[in-house]
């Protein structure tokens, strides 16, 4: 039987397994991508698009740290917005619809041309372990492939089965084989599993839907990137656009006549689907005095692109293939539209998630780290950012350093690990604006700031990217400075400039940033007014303002966070005996030792430990010491 030897080998070449691989060998270790179709390399199987808020964020902090998916979806934009604007700076953020085969081809090529890198077409079948820990993967073809760390990225593929009405069938995503064999023997190893579900859309033919009676929609005439080195690009609006449209009555009557035949209500579904993206059967259950939802057409490609496939968002369904029909007809525009792939909801098997450590490590088995969709997440922002961590942690393994903590409040993928490892889920997780408690903190533009001193210490940025980084925050924060430190006095031009914006006059000399806080005035109303020596750049800008007109608030959150870090740097010792510990609750103890916390603010964090429990905790690791 063949044999090889590898550092790390990925089980996975979705987002995840992308992200890992490519993070871990440029990180110098010789890794192997496993992947059952080569095929279906970073594969979108739901929406043809990559961010939105929460997303967004993940995209941009996965630039920050050094990995691949903001250049992957930049290199396959077809149209780009800014979501949020009217909400506030902290929860702006990018999407843009992409073309999913160059956003796969963009990765099957890094993939094919990594140093360190081997990527191969087979089915990872078991775990190898030595005593406690990983010693390799075993493949359906019999090949054995020694490793001191496996990175586990397959996804949805493990014990897929997919439901359209009551035809029910063994299946991955998109009509892929699914994968079970690698986690049929992960219960014997102690490791715990669950099922849980998610449900797409029908595809439909572009050319069969009447857009004249749907609303258009093109990208911002800005040019746009998500990529933090990335050149900002307009992009045309001639051939590519979304099409609004909605639910009829027509649509509602459908479902209330079919609903019946849904397996949701059958009970052949008994899983948990994804609650802040619910099929069209579900909304009817949750909400069934609207009468209306909005749809959004997406198409996967250019008018004369690769496939004329068009993604139908908001519309999910596990309903039988002719309902489907009925419903895809009672939507405007859609009279004659023709379903080129029926919609489908799929249960497949996760791992729980409060098993990781929050480096993605598994918690008894050394060198077994997990990551995307495998974890309980749905999204492939969510799967990229974990790949990449995971990636980068198993890397750090093999060479024997420390690994890799995000905190809360170091960005939303801190915020994504940390509430997989002290909540878990038990259905699908997606990153939303509202996990998070340090929103003003975690903003776009500050996830260069945030996170790629990290990429750089692990080395995934090289000496150009950090230069032009390090020049970009010199140059911001010596013009916040400036701005500190500069005062205006109440001339008459000043405030006939100020009244034109239809800001408040000066009546005192008045520093540049107690002015920036006014309402009306902007730094390009500044700028004309005391010109900076070195211009700044449009980020640059935006940094700024957002850093002076929200200092206050960002100084409070900056203290409040201060105070969780302090808790987080309280480590607990690997195996501490809760049950020493006098006056603990029950739960509190069961709870400790289930999830084993890794540091008292982790504790803190788990759902059912007291506060005053901690406390205990905390004077118990300090007697122990
Ligand atoms: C039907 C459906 C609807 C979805 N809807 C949405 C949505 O609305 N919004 C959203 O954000 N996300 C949605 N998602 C989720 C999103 O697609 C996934 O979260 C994302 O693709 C997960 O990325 P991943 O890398 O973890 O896994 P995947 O993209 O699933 O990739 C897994 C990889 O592992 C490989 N693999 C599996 N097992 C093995 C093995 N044993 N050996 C070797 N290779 C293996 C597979 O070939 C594949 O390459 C949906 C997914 C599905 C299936």
């Amino acid at each position: 039987m063949f044999h090889d030897n590898y550092d790390i080998v990925v089980i996975g070449g979705g987002h995840a397994g992308c992200e890992a691989a490519l993070a871990s060998s440029r990180m110098g270790c010789r890794t192997l991508l496993l992947n059952l179709n080569l095929g279906n390399t970073a594969l979108m199987p739901c929406n043809p698009s990559i961010g939105g808020p929460a997303k967004g964020h993940l995209v941009r902090e996965i630039s920050a740290l050094g990995g691949e998916q903001a250049r992957a979806a930049d290199a396959s934009t077809l149209m780009i917005r800014w979501l949020n604007t009217s909400k506030g700076v902290a929860v702006r953020a990018l999407r843009a619809q992409c073309d999913i085969k160059a956003y796969a081809a963009y990765y099957t090529r890094l993939l094919q041309t990594q140093e360190n890198l081997d990527v191969h077409q087979d089915e990872a079948v078991e775990l190898l372990l030595s005593g406690s820990r990983v010693s390799g993967v075993r493949t359906r073809h019999g090949s054995t492939y020694e490793a001191h760390a496996v990175v586990l990225c397959s996804g949805v593929y493990a014990g897929g089965v997919a439901h359209v009405g009551s035809v029910a069938f063994p299946s991955g995503p998109m009509g892929q084989a699914p994968a079970n064999a690698f986690f049929e023997s992960l219960p014997s190893l102690g490791i715990r599993t669950d099922r849980m579900r998610t449900d797409t859309t029908p595809r439909l033919n572009f050319d069969t839907i009447d857009l004249s009676e749907t609303r258009r929609q093109i990208s911002e005439d800005a040019p746009l990137a998500f990529d933090i080195w990335g050149e900002k690009r307009v992009h045309s609006t001639d051939d590519f656009a979304c099409y609004f449209s909605h639910t009829t009555p027509e649509t509602h009557a459908i479902v209330a006549a079919n609903i019946h035949r849904s397996p949701l209500v059958t009970g052949e579904i008994e899983t948990l689907g994804p609650r802040y993206c619910p099929s069209i059967e579900d909304k009817f259950l949750k909400f069934p005095d609207r009468d209306s939802h909005p749809i959004v057409f997406e198409p996967f490609a250019r008018t004369n692109g690769s496939t004329k496939e068009v993604y139908v968002q908001n519309f999910s369904t596990g309903l039988p293939y002719d309902v489907q029909v009925a419903l895809v007809r009672s939507l405007p525009g859609c009279k004659n539209a023709k379903i080129v792939k029926p919609g489908y909801a799929i249960e497949y098997v996760y791992l729980s998630p409060d098993q990781l450590s929050p480096t993605l490590e598994n918690k008894t088995i050394k060198g077994f780290f997990c990551a995307g969709q495998v974890n309980g997440t749905s999204g492939y922002e969510e799967a990229a950012a974990q790949g990449l961590l995971a990636g980068i942690n198993a890397a750090l393994e093999v060479k024997e350093k420390e690994q890799v903590v995000l905190r809360r409040s170091d960005g939303y993928l801190g915020v994504l690990v940390d509430d997989l490892t002290t909540k878990n889920t038990n259905e699908p997780y997606r990153m939303l604006t509202s996990r998070c408690e340090h929103r003003l903190l975690l903003r776009h533009d500050n996830a260069d700031r945030r996170l790629s001193p990290i990429g750089r210490r692990v080395g995934l940025i090289g000496d150009g990217r950090w230069e032009t980084l390090t020049r970009r925050w010199e140059r911001a924060d010596e013009e916040i400075q400036r701005l500190r430190t500069t005062r205006l006095a109440p001339s008459q031009e000043v405030n006939r400039a100020l009244e034109k914006e239809g800001a408040e006059p000066l009546s005192e000399h008045t520093t540049l940033a107690a002015m920036l806080r006014r309402k009306n005035v902007t730094y390009r109303l500044l700028k004309s007014l005391s010109p900076p020596d070195c211009p700044l750049d449009e980020d640059e800008v935006f940094h700024t303002e957002t850093e002076l007109r929200y200092a206050g608030y960002i100084e409070k959150e900056e203290r409040t966070a201060s105070r969780m870090k302090d808790m987080d740097n309280v480590l607990i010792p690997e195996g501490f005996d809760y049950d020493g510990i006098k006056g603990m609750l029950t739960e509190s103890r069961q709870k400790l030792s289930r999830f084993r916390p890794r540091s008292l603010g982790q504790a803190l964090r788990i759902s059912g430990v007291t506060p005053a429990d901690v406390q205990l905790l905390a004077v118990a690791i300090k007697a122990r010491h």
